[in-house]
């Protein structure tokens, strides 16, 4: 099981070996929505919540 370490707590987070880019896994140390975004090796980035964020200035 392949393995990538959390950007929040450094803990070591499993993700399914068939993984992608841009899935989202879950730390089972400290909660946080983690992104697959490398695979070789696995590198996670925090990924943003659900609440939809507007960026653009009108
Ligand atoms: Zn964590």
């Amino acid at each position: 099981m392949p393995r990538g370490p959390c950007p929040e707590c450094d803990a070591e987070v499993q993700v399914d070996e068939d993984t992608d880019k841009g899935d989202i896994v879950e730390c089972h140390e400290c909660g946080a929505v983690l992104e697959v975004v490398g695979l070789d090796p696995i590198e996670l980035d925090l990924a943003m919540e659900d609440e939809e964020e507007d960026w653009t200035e009108s």
